[in-house]
């Protein structure tokens, strides 16, 4: 139809950039099945089957209320025979079996449990499953098992970091690294990134920006603070991977190739922590401190926006978004640039508005962005 009767509801995107998505999910019961269906699929490395799940969910997200009935789902993209039968299930009997089914498998339970270990994706979870290894016991007493280093910091710091961090911890590590920045070159400039940008009152990390003006300096700004962190002690671990940045490459196609900036993966000790009183206390520990996962990526100035837009998330809208420049405009996005391939140009941008100007996008404000 030319133009919709004014009655008609407002189609729904199927893009996560063409949505707008709180933090507040209507439909958790329905985004829960599909995100245990996806994740089982990923464990058995099936990407097709898997990615639909995560694009329903979040489709799903973004609805200002809870679908409860079919009817309901009828306009709605990227809803597929298999997922409209699993919510059919959870209307019907509240629960899902092919979910149920999931959740009871042994070698579900241990690759979950496995990858939530820091420094262990799903390669090594299911090498160590196939050789009947069941339980974080059964590694640390197999004397074949060589951990590299993030894994045993991993299970070092096993408690602290798979424990939520919270806004306020997100705010008291910024001011941490604020300081040791600052201390290093007084026009540093510290953004949050990731979930808390985006609103979320919890975390699984801390991702920040941490950059100057001053061209160049950028590259070895992080070493620097990793230095600093390390003199004051709190450094508990990090991987640091130095900048490959270079301005000639065309952005990639790959969504989950890594961006090339010089970015650290830290577990940084943060004092002064809410301990007391929290799950650790049973036995009297009244230790005043814990141990957190933080994230910091370096571009220079002029790739600001574009690393703040590919830092913020969530990880279905910057695939969305890449997906959107290819495919309805004919560009190139990632953290590093806008290139346009019918005018063969870069696209410069100051701001994350100037993007999504670029890409004829309305803007999306960070809060919007937990597709
Ligand atoms: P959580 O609260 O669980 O941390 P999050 O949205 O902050 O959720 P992260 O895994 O911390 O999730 O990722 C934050 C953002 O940083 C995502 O948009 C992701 O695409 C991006 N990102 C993470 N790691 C890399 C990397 N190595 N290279 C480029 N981008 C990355
Ligand atoms: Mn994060
Ligand atoms: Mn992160």
């Amino acid at each position: 139809p030319e133009s919709s009767p004014p009655t008609a509801k407002a189609t729904v995107s199927q893009y996560a950039c063409q949505r707008r998505t709180t933090t507040e999910n209507k439909n958790q019961i329905f985004t829960d099945a599909f995100e245990v269906l996806a994740e089982s699929y990923e464990f058995n490395e099936i990407e097709g089957p898997c990615l639909a799940f995560r694009r329903a969910a979040s489709v799903l997200k973004s609805l200002p209320s809870e679908v409860d009935c079919m009817g309901a789902t009828q306009d709605l993209p990227c809803l597929g025979e298999h997922t409209k039968a699993v919510m059919e299930e959870l209307l019907q009997c509240g629960h899902s079996f092919e979910v149920e089914k999931i959740l009871s498998d042994e070698r579900y339970q241990t690759l979950k449990l496995f990858t939530s270990v820091f420094g262990v994706g799903p390669k090594t979870a299911e090498k160590w499953y196939r050789r009947g290894l069941r339980s974080f016991s059964d590694i640390l007493a197999e004397p074949s098992i060589h951990l590299n280093r993030m894994q045993e910091s991993g299970f070092l710091h096993y408690g602290d970091i798979s424990r939520s961090v919270s806004k306020a911890e997100a705010r008291a590590l910024g001011n941490v690294i604020d300081e040791v920045a600052r201390a290093i070159t007084p026009d540093a400039i510290l953004a949050l990134t990731g979930g808390f940008r985006r609103g979320k009152e919890f975390g699984h990390d801390v991702d920040f920006i941490v950059t100057t003006p001053e061209p160049g300096r950028e590259k070895t700004l992080l070493s620097n603070i990793m230095d600093e962190l390390k003199e004051q002690g709190i450094l508990l671990y990090s991987d640091y991977q130095p900048s490959t940045f270079d301005i000639s490459k065309l952005p990639s196609h790959r969504f989950e190739a890594m961006d090339h900036f010089a970015k650290c993966f830290l577990i940084l000790r943060l004092e002064g922590s809410q301990v007391e009183g929290g799950l650790n206390s049973a036995e009297g520990d009244s230790r005043g401190w814990r141990a957190v996962r933080v994230d910091l990526v370096s571009p220079p100035m002029d790739r600001y926006a574009f690393a703040l837009l590919g830092w913020t998330g969530s990880r279905q809208f910057e695939r969305d978004l890449r997906r959107f420049a290819r495919l309805e405009r004919r560009m190139l996005l990632d953290n590093h640039a806008l290139y346009d391939k019918t005018k063969k140009e870069f696209l410069a941008a100051a701001t994350e508005k100037d993007i999504f100007a670029h890409l004829g996008l309305e803007y999306i404000e960070p809060w919007q962005r937990n597709a």
